[in-house]
């Protein structure tokens, strides 16, 4: 209990703390969000979010696999506790690739599609990567809007799928305010959109506006990469990434295919946008057959 509270009072002084890895210099940048609710942000890229208290841990996302062993050992820094449930928001690698270094007794929750997912052996070009192992699947998947006593707090995992990929849920804490919305917010960025896995950049935006119809105002918005945002960022981001579509839509109209698109930049006005990595172009070809 010790150790929270100078980690806490730590935070609160400086902002922030990091855990570095000498070795292969991964940073988890840690910010306590709430009472007990911290953002992890692993490398630079992905954000965890980690609530701690008297029933133990509940993690939400696990980062890559080449970051688990470093996120395991910045959530014993915020809790002597075990972890006692990980939920992954959906199935991409940045998110579940650390299932597996949580441990063996930790209950996954995901949508069904994680499950099968990280069943299967993946893939990627030349290489086929094994399926993950059992423990690091998720064990309780769940299709519908569910709620989680755990740490006085009933957190709710509500899915929200076919957007960002067929099976993504979102994470609320409602007594902290705070809202994990995994990928379906890039703060400040075009997102990516898996259309492969059943994902649509259409349905994206109008589960981005469902989210913003639904929470209080004082929410705070973890999306998987980016800054946390406020109501009014992520109503503004939802606005600008709606107007691209519009842009887009009228220049389809006006005879513009998606090559020509790109070479006229007409999405130059969000060029900050494109600076993660879905670039103008690469927003372009998502939206384009959708349009
Ligand atoms: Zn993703
Ligand atoms: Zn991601």
């Amino acid at each position: 209990m010790k150790k929270i509270i100078l980690l806490s009072a730590a935070i609160l002084s400086f902002g922030m703390l990091s855990a570095q890895n000498t070795e292969n210099q991964n940073i988890i940048e840690v910010t306590q969000l709430s009472e007990g609710i911290y953002r992890l942000f692993v490398d630079n890229r992905v954000a965890v979010l980690v609530q701690t208290g008297p029933d133990g841990a509940l993690v939400v996302d696990a980062a890559y696999e080449r970051t688990g062993e470093q996120l395991k050992e910045a959530i014993s820094k915020l809790t002597d506790k075990p972890v006692k449930f990980l939920i992954n928001t959906h199935l991409h690698g940045d998110h579940t690739g650390g299932n597996a270094a949580l441990g063996k007794d930790v209950h996954i929750i995901a949508h069904p599609s994680v499950k099968d997912f990280l069943s299967q052996e993946q893939k990627r070009g030349e290489t086929t990567l094994p399926a993950a192992p059992i423990h690091a699947r998720p064990d309780i998947c769940i299709e519908g809007k569910t709620t989680l006593s755990f740490n006085v707090e009933n957190v709710e995992i509500l899915p929200l799928t076919g957007g960002h990929t067929r099976g993504d849920l979102i994470v609320y804490f409602p007594s902290a305010k705070v809202l994990q919305v995994g990928d379906l917010l890039f703060a400040g960025y075009f997102p990516y959109v898996d259309v492969s896995n059943v994902g649509n950049p259409m349905v994206y935006l109008q589960n981005v506006e469902w989210i913003l119809n639904n929470y209080p105002d004082d929410v705070k918005f973890v999306g998987g990469h980016g800054p946390v945002f406020n109501k009014q960022q992520m109503q503004e981001h939802l606005n600008a990434l709606k107007e691209t579509v519009d842009v887009m839509r009228n220049a389809k109209t006006s005879g513009m295919d998606a090559e020509k698109m790109k070479a006229g930049r007409i999405l130059d006005k969000w060029e900050n946008f494109g600076k993660f990595f879905i670039t103008e172009d690469l927003w372009i070809d998502t939206v384009y057959p959708f349009l």
